[in-house]
């Protein structure tokens, strides 16, 4: 059986407007440390960023920050606590985003901006091109991804989506409900 040991996070760089969005950041970043599942993410303490950091942080969880060097000069200095936490720098953002696939089992996308939404289309489109199993649920704080799923229902009724059973976008409202999805969506494929 496979086990989900660590676990990419993309969110955004801000907080958002509804207090939800950082409680159930910080909550997901405290499962992750309980259950022993390294955290991957863009490196920065800004935000959804800063907040998924220090609740795996204060749990005494680890930590895998991985930032392109141009982000990293106006990065505050890291609040990594953990002996075995570790960052990367990378010298753009595409070699960022492929050190990012390689070293998670799984992708969650909370709520963010731009970059949020460009990391997490991109994992759904290597899905469906076939590059890649690796679950990608997410995260409907606040149902904060209706637009999202509006415009995944539009394409489909415009004739412009695939029909590859195999590719499953995994939905939780809560942080709660994240790991026992990602857990079960990593069990049944193999
Ligand atoms: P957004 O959702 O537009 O706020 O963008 C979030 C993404 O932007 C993150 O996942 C990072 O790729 C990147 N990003 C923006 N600002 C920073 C920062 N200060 N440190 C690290 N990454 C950042």
């Amino acid at each position: 059986m496979q086990e989900l040991k660590s676990l990419c996070v993309f969110c955004g760089s801000r907080s958002g407007s509804n207090p939800a969005y950082e409680k159930e950041t910080y909550a997901l970043g405290k499962l992750l440390a309980q259950n022993k599942i390294r955290l991957i993410y863009g490196g920065g303490n800004l935000g959804l960023m800063g907040a998924i950091a220090k609740g795996v942080s204060d749990h005494h969880g680890n930590i895998t920050g991985i930032i392109p060097e141009f982000l990293n000069k106006n990065n505050e200095p890291s609040n990594f606590s953990n002996a075995s936490d570790e960052i990367f720098i990378t010298q753009n953002m595409h070699e960022r985003k492929m050190l990012m696939f390689e070293k998670a089992d799984a992708f969650v996308a909370l709520p963010g901006g731009i970059g949020t939404l460009e990391e997490m289309v991109e994992q759904l489109t290597w899905a469906q091109l076939g590059q890649h199993k690796k679950p990608l649920l997410l995260a409907n704080f606040g149902n904060f991804w209706q637009p999202f799923l509006d415009l995944l229902d539009h394409m489909k009724a415009q004739s412009f989506t695939y029909n590859d059973p195999d590719i499953k976008l995994l939905m939780a409202a809560t942080a709660e409900g994240i790991l026992p999805k990602l857990n079960e969506a990593l069990q049944s494929s193999r």
